[in-house]
């Protein structure tokens, strides 16, 4: 008997459920991946992670054919295409992982439906895309959990799959036809940013050894260090599973030491947010936890902020660091949000949109329920605290090594200084084509407090 794996957030060979249960059927499977009509309409495949996703599937299908298969593309209405191929390589089941969003909930709903129809057996795999499975832990009479700490102290308790071997040989049936692979180009009109990591199975896992060798060691001290840049810049191959999450965890914890227990920890985080809206899709677009908020919509800044241009040098940073390498650090990510969520006041899913339309590790899960953290309207705590762009710049970047590298117009102010530019002298400021402040901290406080019936 023949069956399908059907990728989609796991674009990799080694570790991957969906393919070792697929060949578990007997000698062929069909590896297919389709170019799915739904994610292009909903706007989703943009051009950095166009790229990244051709850059993946030249790399899988090259894997593929060292084992004597191929990979099986395939463009348009997911679930007919699956039929379709189902039915041309005469196969009995379906193999897919388990995902969170309401359109993977869709996804799978449907194909069950159309391949049961045709006395097809679609089966589902958990801890493809996350170590643990969303629903797997939960605080009692809960469905799922709303707090991190809690959730991370059962989530270290769970025993992880051990991770699988890549197959050493398959065979895909002659008469299933492929498409070629797509430039990016064709798949999102547009340019990818110049920065822009290659995508693929081989070069996350290289950067996995990497980071493992050497770099882990150091996470505990320096993950917050905007300048220095110390964190393992895995996201966009976790994100499109070039790399197991599973595999990672125990990696990282074979290494051992105070860097590889943060590593995980933050490693925890991307489940913990996947098990949130695995069991709030909906989430995605609306407040978690609403708050009334009633945000404000000004054009001018949120522009000034998309471009970089908002006057505060380390906000200002983060965002053409963005746009530049379409990632952005952690800590330049919750700071630029907060800035635009509490100091602008913005609407989060105005931000969660222009991050999506950029970052290459863009994810449901992950954008959407960072962004509602940091808005107040989702899991964190203390939804009220506000971040201050001077304070988050003086500790996080304390030389303003940072902020020079990337807002050249200030390339040239030494030290710390540079976090203050409109405090400068007044003759060099004029020389510096550097926008003014386009709101006042004190008076964006007062606004966000009284907005939220603090005070
Ligand atoms: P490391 O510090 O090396 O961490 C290792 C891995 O842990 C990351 O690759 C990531 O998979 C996971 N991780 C770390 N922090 C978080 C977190 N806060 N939430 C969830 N997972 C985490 N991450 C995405 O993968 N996609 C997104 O679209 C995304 N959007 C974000 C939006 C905002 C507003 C904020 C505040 C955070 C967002 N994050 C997102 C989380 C985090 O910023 C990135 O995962 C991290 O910066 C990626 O860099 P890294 O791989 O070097 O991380």
């Amino acid at each position: 008997p023949t069956a399908v794996a059907l990728f989609t957030a796991d674009l990799r060979l080694h570790d991957n459920p969906v393919l070792h249960a697929a060949l578990r059927t007997g000698g062929e499977a069909v590896p297919l991946f389709v170019l799915d009509d739904a994610v292009r309409d909903a706007g989703f495949l943009v051009p950095n992670r166009a790229a990244f996703l051709v850059d993946c599937l030249h790399d899988l299908d090259a894997g593929l054919r060292r084992r004597g298969g191929r990979l099986v593309l395939r463009s348009g209405d997911l679930t007919e295409q699956v039929c379709r191929v189902a039915e041309e390589a005469s196969a009995a089941e379906v193999h897919l992982a388990a995902d969170v969003s309401g359109h993977a909930r869709t996804r799978e709903e449907r194909l069950r439906r159309a391949l049961g129809a045709a006395g097809r057996e679609l089966h589902v795999h958990d801890t493809v895309v996350t170590a643990v499975a969303p629903g797997a832990v939960t605080p009692a009479g809960k469905d799922h959990f709303a707090v991190f700490t809690p959730y991370f102290n059962r989530w270290a308790g769970c025993a992880l799959r051990t991770p699988l071997d890549p197959p050493r040989a398959l065979a895909v049936p002659a008469p299933v036809g492929s498409l070629p692979i797509p430039s990016a180009a064709s798949l999102a009109p547009g340019r990818p940013s110049p920065g822009l990591p290659a995508g693929g199975e081989s070069r996350g896992r290289e950067r996995l050894a990497a980071w493992l060798d050497g770099p882990l060691d150091d996470y505990a001290q320096g993950h917050d260090d905007l300048s220095r840049d110390a964190t393992s810049r895995l996201s966009p191959y976790l994100h499109f599973g070039c790399l197991s999450a599973t595999e990672t965890v125990v990696r990282a914890r074979g290494r051992g030491g105070e860097g590889a227990d943060a590593f995980v920890r933050q490693l925890a985080w991307r489940d913990f947010h996947h098990q949130v809206l695995a069991a709030r899709p909906q989430a995605a677009h609306h407040d978690y936890r609403p708050r009334g908020d009633r945000w404000r919509t000004d054009p001018q800044e949120i522009e000034a902020w998309r471009a970089g241009r908002t006057g505060y040098p380390v906000v200002d940073a983060a965002m053409r660091q963005l746009a530049h390498e379409g990632w952005m650090h952690n800590r330049a990510r919750l700071l630029a949000a907060s800035f635009l969520t509490k100091t602008l006041y913005a609407d989060w899913r105005t931000g969660a949109r222009h991050f999506l339309d950029l970052l290459v590790d863009g994810d449901l899960a992950n954008n959407q329920m960072n962004w509602q953290w940091v808005a107040g309207t989702g899991t964190d705590t203390r939804p009220n605290r506000v971040l201050n762009p001077l304070a988050q710049a003086r500790r996080l970047d304390p030389d303003g090594a940072y902020v020079r590298r990337w807002i050249p117009e200030l390339a040239g102010v030494p030290g710390p200084a540079v976090h203050r530019p409109w405090a400068l002298d007044a003759a060099v400021r004029r020389g510096l084509d550097y926008p003014d402040p386009i709101v006042d901290l004190d008076h964006a406080l007062a606004r966000f407090r009284a907005a939220r019936g603090l005070d």
